[in-house]
């Protein structure tokens, strides 16, 4: 391996330069990728939340969640070839996702 480690911009980590591009590693990539998405899950989340206590119908945010969602694992196999490392991002966005409702509604 004469791969060249470099420090990444974002995160600072030391990752091999074969995995980054415009010196971020694939992790803040993945993540700024689909940064605009995950707030617009956060925000269809909490609408769910304030709907469902409402006992209003909460199928057709669920849907809107859903796609959300898809269109998050579409982008992240645009940049993670490998099927099974772009699922455990999806994995890891999507946990994130869900768990910044927590930390807003903490608040
Ligand atoms: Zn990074």
């Amino acid at each position: 391996m004469s791969s060249i480690l470099i420090f990444c911009k974002d995160c600072g980590r030391q990752v091999p330069s074969s995995e980054t591009r415009e010196g971020r590693c694939l992790d803040c990539r993945v993540r700024r990728s689909v940064a605009d998405l995950r707030d617009e899950h956060a925000r269809l989340w909490r609408k769910r939340e304030r709907y469902r206590s409402h006992n209003a119908n909460v199928d057709q945010i669920g849907q809107q969640i859903a796609r959300v969602e898809d269109r998050m694992g579409h982008r992240i196999k645009e940049l993670v070839s490998n099927d099974r490392q772009a699922t455990d991002y999806l994995r890891k966005e999507l946990e994130a996702a869900r768990g910044q409702r927590y930390t807003i509604k903490g608040v």
